[in-house]
């Protein structure tokens, strides 16, 4: 809505800043201020800030004490000190997470946050306010390039929080409206019988923009372009995020929405990574986070051009630094510069997270996330995969936390699935590990059949 926008811009982000210090805004103008630096001057600007953050880390965070003296000679060298370091794999983080807690920083007074990331795989950590404000700029900051502004009216194809009950449910969607100014509708219960209506709530909310999983926006263009409606408003974007976006999804979500979709990379554990520009190259945020591509087995440096696995380094967050940590995508760099002329470096391509779009027994499409979902909220689980072989018929590879397993997670876990999908058989099986693809990425939630027909309709 335009008025609540406005209302947002001039009120309550001025009132947010002076009562509890946030620093969205400034921390945009910051970013915004490097968008007009050489090259050059940003990859100075980089090399300080992670200069700064490898004094802290080695400084305060135990898992890095032990490299002070090799730190100590090589403080001219950031990024060759900075290979010294191991990789970090989710196993080994989640494995020895109070190690990466900085020294006098209290978990009680941060954020607790949880992710099941591109593998599944459930990780706990810890943020602070500004790292998360930080995230939150350069999201704006990407926005803006295709002139939308803080608080304009944006339609959310999202997971709802499963967690909630009715009362808490109906506060974040009050939350949602009036304080921030989005409209969700639920990526776990899309139904083509509802797509008239749903249609016309967005009509009614008249977004500046839409903004949901890859998969998620697909399905509701294919439905959209099966019954030949169009959303009959523009819009200034379509942003696409959480997962890999592929060019017939790219091209099915500009036709049914007659507008641009961009591409935004970031990860709820590596922060907000690179956002695709006018000219449609991906720009890393080199101001916020340091990258690197290693070979994904014997983790030596690889070249530009050459995609491997990703390390994010996170240049700000100081509450539990993970220096080179490895996200789970599979990523090339780039040495080229873009006709849009932003100084910030490219990724020539990512091939992250692929979630399908499962399909219930009443017809509804449900999104792989959902079951994502339930498992990084259980202790119980290490990782896990399930497959969709027919719409009755699923497959569930749990791989066992064994400190930590409850039996009666496995009913949990089923009784959710079967929330979803409906009365489904479910083969569950108990493996040590869940072996990747041979594309060197591990999925989760796999769709085996084509979803070209249509659901049944009453
Ligand atoms: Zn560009």
């Amino acid at each position: 809505m335009p008025t609540t926008g406005f209302l947002i811009r001039h009120v309550q982000w001025p009132l947010m800043e002076a009562l509890k210090g946030n620093r969205i805004r400034p921390y945009m103008k910051e970013l915004q201020a490097t968008q007009r630096l050489p090259a050059e001057a940003l990859a100075v600007q980089q090399r300080e800030k992670l200069v700064k953050l490898l004094d802290h880390a080695i400084q305060n965070v135990p898992a890095y004490t032990a490299f002070a003296p090799d730190w100590s000679n090589m403080r001219e060298m950031p990024e060759r000190f900075l290979q010294r370091i191991p990789v970090l794999t989710k196993t080994h983080f989640r494995q020895n997470a109070d190690q990466y807690l900085s020294q006098g920083r209290q978990t009680s007074r941060l954020i607790g946050n949880r992710t099941g990331g591109s593998t599944g795989e459930p990780t706990h950590f810890y943020l602070d306010r500004p790292t998360v404000e930080r995230y939150e700029a350069a999201r704006w900051f990407g926005l803006s390039w295709y002139g939308i502004r803080f608080g304009d009216p944006c339609v959310m194809i999202w997971g709802s929080p499963l967690e909630l009950n009715a009362q808490q449910a109906r506060r974040y969607r009050w939350k949602e409206r009036w304080l921030k100014n989005r409209l969700m509708i639920s990526a776990y219960e899309l139904d083509e019988r509802h797509l008239e209506a749903n249609l016309r709530l967005i009509r009614e909310f008249r977004p500046a923009y839409l903004y949901g999983y890859a998969s998620a926006l697909h399905t509701l263009a294919m439905m959209m372009l099966r019954r030949g409606m169009g959303l009959g408003i523009p819009l200034k974007a379509v942003v696409s995020t959480a997962e890999s976006l592929h060019e017939q999804q790219r091209q099915a979500i500009t036709q049914a929405f007659d507008a641009p979709v961009v591409n935004e990379y970031g990860a709820r554990d590596g922060g907000m990574i690179a956002y695709q520009c006018k000219a449609g190259s991906m720009h890393a945020f080199s101001g916020n986070c340091y990258l690197e591509v290693v070979d994904p087995i014997t983790h030596i440096p690889l070249n530009n051009g050459h995609p491997g696995a990703l390390l994010v380094t996170d240049l700000h967050n100081t509450v539990m630094p993970r220096l080179r940590y490895q996200i789970g995508d599979v990523v090339a760099l780039s040495d080229s510069a873009c006709s849009c002329n932003l100084p910030f470096p490219l990724l020539a391509s990512i091939d992250g997270r692929e979630d399908d779009m499962f399909l219930s027994r009443n017809g509804q499409y449900v999104h792989g996330h959902y079951f994502n979902h339930i498992v990084r909220n259980m202790d119980s689980f290490r990782t896990f995969q399930i497959v969709q072989h027919e719409p009755e018929r699923l497959s569930l590879r749990l791989v066992k936390e064994p400190e930590r397993f409850l039996p009666a997670d496995e009913a949990k876990l089923l009784a959710g699935i079967r929330a979803a999908l409906g009365q489904v058989s479910i083969h569950v099986s108990y493996v040590e590990t869940i072996p990747p693809a041979s594309s060197g990425k591990t999925r989760y939630a796999i769709r085996e059949f084509s979803l070209t027909s249509a659901p049944p309709l009453e």
